[in-house]
């Protein structure tokens, strides 16, 4: 019965690591090796395309049709050079990962042959033939055009042979249908916004650009065993499986040595990364066993968002070369860390300044101050909505379920940012205008870059930490796209720079002082953000009543959650700042939910499966086995002697027999839940449904079965044990 899960360990066991071909060169030579950047575009385009190309690109103007057919040749040239031979517009579609569709470069020649052409109009804008992308409803089936348009400020890459060229995903009507469109609206919006104010501290400011250095973690299982467990191929998540004897309890996983196959598969994927101008800098092993994390120098927003889509790939692509498989799910095992996707977030200026780094003059930290301050609101005024912007149906065993994190967003800001805010809050305007309480203030802020270097104390429990120069939104789930929470979170404070901003001027035509006016709508901004402020231990009880208090959104039902992208505020904020329409937004919450329905409904079905088809046959086998010792060990004692046998036998024949009617019972009521769930037309409403009824029986039934794992036979278990899935390398 056992004979596969005995095979695959034994597979997974012997399994050495696999050599790394390593290029000659050294990392600066090879790296953006198949990248299209300045250098190459250069290289292979007339002098004029090339500068024309760079102006469009830094001054995000778009470019006329007779330069990109200039660019496209050249493009094609560097492909074809470098052993291209299909093109793709890459995109990234509501679902999760990106979108391709190969096509050769060949044209006909008129002769009978071909010839190999790509033409600007190709590269500027497709058509993809993409009715079946989720489209929450805006694209009929009638009118099922959608538009695929370059994205210049993106570099093409070739990835397996084909050129990719990273695009935006559009409706006929002009609606966005990907996360790249209202990405791009977004750090726009927060670049004026942002400019704005800046400008009050150096007017030369051109720019404020959006910094994300994301941190992806990951589990690796090795391909036998994942290839012996139906619910990690088909949901990326154990849905069965008991805790380990040994799990993360002797945190002996974190920072330690790095197995050598998996060191392999580290390197191996770094130099993938440095070829496509990823710039993977950090790689250490993570908390839970066989988790890891692999981290780049941070970059643009948009390109560095790419670069992780572009890098979620890469890993699945890589791990196969070494016989792993790379889980992205962010709880693939019960009582162990799940993984996340820290996005480092920052904004700066043109001229490099790091806008929520504290500087080294008065002045310098007054900006850092107004920016700071101006994060906190945005973040606080948004808190559902960055929730909602972090939140899916995987996600959900990261946040708010047991052993994990409250779904709350909060923010860290450690005790010296805590202290400044403090002292700026209580200077009176009187205060102001006295010399010395000003001097105070100047000393105190021009204090700030000191303090906050040895600023260590960091709170690996909140969300959304302040780490000195920029902020960790640490609530990102793994698998996600970074755009998802980077847009939310630029454009609710692009939204918030824009009231400051507007406070501001009216203040200084009233004749305040520019510094008197920012210090007072500071004030007033560090009053209002209280309740998104918080220190002490998020994974607390206390701090779940706390924040209840305090009117910070509370809910913890994914279906729900999604709500607060169709609040009032939300569709203000994401309407003044021309991210997303009402219809886009209705629409993208349709293809939410519509998600976290199916999801919930193939793990649910994976379940019922295994519950039925695995588990259910084998505890009866080893039920009935323990029936014929009993019948033969009556046989052959005297009832005296057989008693205390029987006893225990009987005992442990009704502990399985009870597990196995809960296990049946709980996956028919399951079942039953589903066909209701799925008889609803509303999206929202049969989401709910979901969570509220096939959830909760999910949980029952992994229950009895992991207790039954510890009943039977260890040699007729189905399927790879815990300690088999996480400790074999
Ligand atoms: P941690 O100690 O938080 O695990 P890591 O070194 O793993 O730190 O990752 C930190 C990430 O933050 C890196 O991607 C780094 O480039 C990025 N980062 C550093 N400074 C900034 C900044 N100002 N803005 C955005 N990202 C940043
Ligand atoms: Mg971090």
């Amino acid at each position: 019965m056992s004979k596969l899960r005995f095979k695959v360990v034994e597979e997974a066991f012997d399994r050495k690591a696999i050599p790394v071909e390593i290029p000659s060169e050294r990392p600066e030579e090879y790296y953006g090796k198949y990248v299209f950047n300045r250098k190459k575009m250069y290289e292979y385009l007339p002098k004029k395309t090339y500068e024309a190309l760079v102006y469009a690109i830094d001054n995000k103007e778009p470019l006329s049709r007779a330069l990109a057919d200039s660019v496209a040749e050249g493009m094609r040239r560097w492909a074809i050079d470098n052993g291209a031979r299909h093109y793709s517009h890459w995109f990234h579609p509501l679902t999760d990962g990106t979108a391709e569709k190969h096509d050769a470069f060949i044209e006909h020649d008129g002769k009978g042959g071909v010839v190999e052409e790509f033409s600007g109009k190709l590269l500027v804008q497709q058509e993809p033939d993409a009715s079946s992308f989720p489209n929450g409803g805006i694209r009929n089936t009638f009118e099922a055009r959608g538009y695929s348009a370059w994205d210049i400020s993106s570099p093409a890459f070739i990835l397996d042979n084909t050129l990719c060229i990273p695009t935006i995903f559009i409706s006929y009507t002009g609606e966005s249908l990907d996360y790249k469109t209202p990405l791009l609206r977004a750090l726009n919006a927060v670049d004026k916004a942002g400019t704005a104010v800046a400008r009050y501290f150096d007017q030369e400011v051109k720019h404020v650009i959006s910094y994300l250095g994301w941190e992806q973690e990951y589990f690796l299982v090795d391909e036998a065993l994942y290839s012996a467990r139906p619910d990690l191929a088909l949901t990326g998540r154990t849905l069965m499986g008991h805790e380990s004897a040994k799990n993360q309890q002797l945190e002996d996983h974190y920072f330690g040595a790095i197995p050598s196959r998996v060191e392999a598969f580290m390197l191996d994927l770094e130099i993938e990364c440095h070829k496509l101008g990823i710039p993977a800098k950090t790689r250490h092993n993570e908390v839970a066993p066989n988790q890891f994390e692999l981290a780049p120098i941070f970059e643009e927003t948009n390109l560095a968002n790419d670069h992780n889509l572009l890098l979620m790939s890469l890993m699945a692509e890589v791990a196969r070369r070494h016989n792993f498989r790379v889980l992205l799910h962010e709880k693939p095992f019960a009582g162990i860390n799940g993984s996340g996707k820290h996005n480092n977030w920052s904004l700066g200026t043109d001229k490099g300044v790091l806008l929520f780094a504290p500087g080294k003059t008065p002045k310098d930290n007054l900006q850092f101050i107004t920016f700071v301050v101006n994060a906190m609101a945005a973040v606080n005024r948004h808190n559902g909505l960055l929730k909602a912007s972090i939140s899916s149906a995987t996600n959900a065993h990261r946040l708010g379920a047991n052993e994990a994190p409250p779904a709350i967003i909060s923010i860290f800001t450690g005790s010296q940012l805590a202290s400044i805010l403090d002292r700026l809050e209580n200077s009176t305007d009187a205060q102001l205008n006295d010399l010395a309480v000003k001097e105070e203030i100047t000393v105190g802020l021009s204090q700030i870059p000191e303090l906050l270097i040895d600023n260590t104390d960091r709170n690996r429990t909140s969300p959304f930490a302040f780490t000195g120069n920029r902020f960790e939104f640490r609530a990102v789930g793994s698998s996600a796209n970074c755009a998802s929470a980077m847009l939310a979170l630029n454009a609710a404070v692009a939204d918030q720079l824009n009231d400051f901003k507007n406070k501001v001027d009216r203040r200084l035509e009233a004749g305040e002082n520019l510094r008197q006016a920012l210090l007072e709508e500071i004030r007033i901004l560090i009053r209002e953000s209280k309740a998104i402020h918080f220190d002490g231990n998020g994974y607390s009880d206390e701090w779940k009543a706390e924040a209840k208090r305090r009117g910070l959104d509370c809910e913890t039902s994914v279906p729900k959650i999604f709500d607060a992208y169709l609040s009032k505020e939300s569709i203000e904020m994401f309407g003044r700042t021309g991210v997303l329409s009402r219809i886009e937004l209705e629409a993208r919450n349709e293809v939410k939910w519509e998600m976290y329905t199916k999801k919930i409904q193939i793990e649910a079905r994976v379940l019922g499966d295994l519950a039925i088809n695995h588990v259910i046959p084998v505890a009866t086998r080893y039920q009935s086995i323990l029936v014929d010792n009993l019948v033969k060990i009556k046989s052959l004692f005297t009832e005296q002697k057989a008693s205390k046998i029987i006893a225990q036998d009987l005992s442990t024949i009704e502990k399985i027999s009870e597990h196995m009617s809960v296990i049946k019972e709980e996956t028919d009521k399951m079942v039953e839940a589903r066909k209701v769930a799925n008889r609803i037309t509303s999206e929202r409403e049969k989401a709910i449904a979901y969570h509220d009824s096939v959830v909760p029986s999910m949980e029952v039934i992994r229950y009895h079965i992991d207790k039954l794992e510890l009943l039977v036979d260890n040699e007729m278990w189905p399927l790879p044990k815990y300690r088999e899935l996480l400790f074999i390398r």
